[in-house]
């Protein structure tokens, strides 16, 4: 019989109920005994859930982040936390304290999950505390669940931490390594034959390939351990490469993610031909579409004329924790669109569907259902919009006129900005106040009118304070937007949204991710009425502020019977438009960002050539109808362009500020290296802190850029949006720019 495994499941609950219980805790409103409480409903009511799969996952379940359970559980506890012990360790690590800074975080792979990152250095000594884990599994067993136990494998935990004295993370795998096999032994004590899911995803990526070596030696010592199965995890690519090493160490299983990674024949020979059980991750667990259940059927048909049945599991590609949780509370989406989606919850019945019909239980009617939804998606006239394809199989035009040299000429002749232009990113703060308003009016609460006031009261503060502090490219503030891709996304044919389709982020954040399930088209402009309001108020130039396609594609869950060149050149030309109006309304320079460009980079080097291509050719699109004398600026928010700086230049933007505030000039240095000859806004005050840069001190930072780029190419900016400051922070220290810059120019 084939059997069915779920990598992973969410655990932030169906109304997010761990995040408010934690929120609550650290607001001193709720007892840590009252987390627990929660945890445990949570945990219980999960399981519950998951009844009719083979393989439950034990452990996947944290209070924060899994990763961070592993620092605590091997110890690897930077010195400055030493003093502290359990919850107000563990959140600590997570958050700082008000007297120490926290931990790292960072993206999980090309997840929009972020990790906490452990810090080691050469001195760390790991020792094993079990605790949590022992606990999760006595949890578990006493649920009766029908358990594997994971764990993030020890090769992938170096991989993802930084050490701070530049020694070498991996002198300390063998160290670390004795301290699993503590683990893992403690773990078949309590269960006899237990199957551990040890999970080394980094071997889907390029990074991986220097870490083939270490598999054979760390994981013939964990299949010497008693009483247990050992299952080897990948996901969010393939992992072909380290399959033979999996094999030679003998343990007892491998997970494949059949989605997201190619399939090679000649790799299923060699599991077939040893004596591996294979995980065959088949379900999406990265997206939101009911699977075609056919399809799938045909592809583990393949599966099963090599690999003996007893040695088949089928589940999700990857933990479900990137995906929402479920379709219940959805009451708002058309029905038609609710009948193509599956969220964790509906995803647990794909996988049970499969494994039942694979194992000859009749479940047709089901089957039925399935492939009358995914038909009825390929003809709905909700998705496939004459129009739209019309327009982009007829595209003639794909870029700007003239050469970036030609068009500069004709900008500053036509902008007149001074030496070292003095601008910012888009945002002003997002006070509480404009939140209410902008809910209230979502809510019908408050009528349009009203609202609309409100708003032009909040640019005329944010014109009026530009003015006043003498900045030369001025912005409207952005306060009718949430959030710089949903905005967009709302204002957009083709793009829909839940009640409450949320997604964890970080820790207690979640976050709402548009569905882009059909053509995209733009009904009406979207930003033109702001933005020439704000002018109308100013003489200053007055920048608008545009979401570029790669990132609106890259924080949306992208419609999949579609190719990505497609959908993006659907949502570029909508952008395109929107700068046509802007334009021929009287604005000048027009900011496209592109904050998630470099995220959406490929886990494998040998996709990277077709990202940044159709990455280029997007925003090249998006920007093709602006005239000459529009100046196009994107933004993106990091500084290391070292790899990257041939693709930035290919997107011929006339100026882009980045997020160098914290580097110094180091990275800047790149672009003249490269030859970079477009404009440039290094920021030089960093927004993620809320210290208030002197006068004295950006003066420096603006000389050391000196150094590296020429005063004519420059541009002077913070080094992102203001939302997430207060007013007191960003007045003085948008004065102080403006002041350094003053100085820096004579
Ligand atoms: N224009 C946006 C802002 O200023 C850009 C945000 C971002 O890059 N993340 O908020
Ligand atoms: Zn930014």
């Amino acid at each position: 019989m084939i059997k069915s495994f779920v990598t992973g499941f969410p655990r932030i609950g169906e109304k997010r109920e761990l995040k408010f219980i934690l929120e609550k805790f650290w607001t001193k409103k709720a007892e840590f005994s009252e987390v627990l409480e929660v945890a445990n409903e949570l945990k219980k009511r999960h399981y519950n859930y998951q009844k009719d799969i083979d393989l439950v996952s034990v452990n996947d379940f944290c209070l924060y982040d899994i990763m961070l359970d592993h620092i605590v559980a091997f110890n690897a506890i930077p010195k400055r936390f030493c003093h502290l012990k359990d919850e107000e360790l563990y959140f600590a690590l997570a958050r700082g304290n008000s007297s120490l800074h926290a931990l790292e975080m960072t993206k999980w792979f090309n997840t929009n999950y972020h990790y906490i990152v452990p810090e080691l250095s050469k001195d760390t000594k790991f020792s094993l505390n079990s605790k949590k884990f022992i606990d999760e599994l006595n949890f578990a067993i006493e649920n009766r669940v029908n358990l594997k136990f994971n764990l993030i494998g020890p090769i992938t935990f170096l991989a993802l931490s930084k050490t701070i004295d530049d020694s070498d993370k991996f002198d300390l795998l063998d160290d670390l390594v004795a301290e699993y096999e503590k683990l893992l032994g403690e773990l078949a004590s309590i269960k006899k034959d237990i199957i551990i899911q040890i999970e080394e995803p980094i071997f889907s990526t390029s990074k991986g390939e220097n870490l083939v070596k270490f598999i054979k030696p760390v994981y013939t010592k964990f299949s010497s351990i008693k009483d247990l199965k050992i299952l080897f995890s990948t996901y969010f690519e393939h992992s072909t490469n380290v399959i033979k090493d999996v094999i030679e160490s003998g343990i007892w299983g491998i997970g494949q993610d059949y989605v997201y990674g190619k399939f090679c024949e000649k790799c299923l020979d060699l599991i077939a031909n040893s004596n591996l059980t294979l995980f065959a991750g088949v379900i999406d667990g990265r997206n939101i579409w009911k699977s075609d259940i056919s399809k799938k059927l045909e592809f583990i048909s393949k599966l099963k004329e090599k690999i003996n049945q007893n040695r088949l599991y089928v589940g999700t590609s990857c933990s479900l924790l990137h995906v929402p949780f479920s379709l219940k509370y959805e009451d708002n989406l058309d029905e038609n669109l609710k009948n193509w989606l599956s969220f964790a919850i509906e995803k647990l019945d794909e996988i049970t569907l499969l494994r039942d019909l694979l194992n000859g239980v009749d479940r047709s009617d089901d089957l039925d259902k399935n492939i009358k939804a995914n038909q009825s998606r390929k003809t709905s006239t909700i998705v496939h919009k004459k129009s739209v394809r019309n327009r982009v199989e007829n595209l003639t035009k794909f870029q700007r006129d003239l050469s970036f040299e030609e068009r500069i000429k004709i900008q500053r002749d036509e902008l007149k900005y001074p030496i070292l232009p003095t601008t910012t990113i888009g945002s002003f703060p997002q006070t509480t106040e404009l939140r209410q308003m902008r809910n209230a009016y979502k809510k019908g609460l408050i009528d349009s009118e009203v609202y609309t006031n409100h708003i032009k009261d909040y640019i005329k503060d944010c014109v009026k304070f530009q003015e006043e502090i003498d900045l030369d490219v001025l912005v409207h503030g952005e306060p009718e937007r949430n959030d710089m891709v949903e905005y967009f996304g709302e204002m957009l044919d083709g793009f829909a949204f839940t009640s409450n389709g949320w997604v964890q982020s970080y820790g207690s954040r979640c976050v709402k991710p548009p569905l882009l399930y059909a053509d995209v088209s733009r009904p009406a402009a979207m930003t033109v009425e702001w933005i020439t309001y704000a002018q109308s108020l100013t003489q200053k130039i007055m920048k608008g502020m545009l979401t570029g396609p790669v990132t609106i594609l890259n924080w949306s869950f992208v419609r999949d019977d579609e190719s990505k060149d497609i959908v993006a050149t659907q949502v570029a030309l909508a952008i395109a438009d929107e700068i046509n109006d802007l334009q021929n309304a009287g604005i000048k320079i027009i900011q496209v960002d592109e904050a998630a460009f470099k995220e959406g980079y490929p886990l494998r080097d040998e996709n990277i050539k077709d990202y940044e291509n159709s990455s280029i050719k997007a925003f090249k699109l998006s920007t093709s109808l602006a005239f000459p004398k529009t100046q196009i600026h994107t933004h993106m928010c990091y500084s290391e362009f070292n790899d990257i700086i041939k693709t930035i230049e290919a997107m011929d933007a006339d100026v882009i500020s980045i997020e160098t505030a914290r580097s110094g000039n180091e990275l800047l240095k790149i672009f003249k290296e490269a030859g970079y000859k477009a404009e440039v806004g290094p920021g030089i005050y960093d927004i993620h802190s809320p210290r208030i840069p002197s006068v004295e001190e950006m003066v420096k930072q603006i000389e050391a850029i000196l150094e590296v780029l020429p005063k004519e190419r420059l541009w002077i900016n913070p080094d992102c949006g203001l939302k997430t400051r207060k007013w007191e922070e960003v007045k003085p220290s948008l004065k102080n720019l403006v002041e350094a810059t003053k100085i820096s120019r004579v």
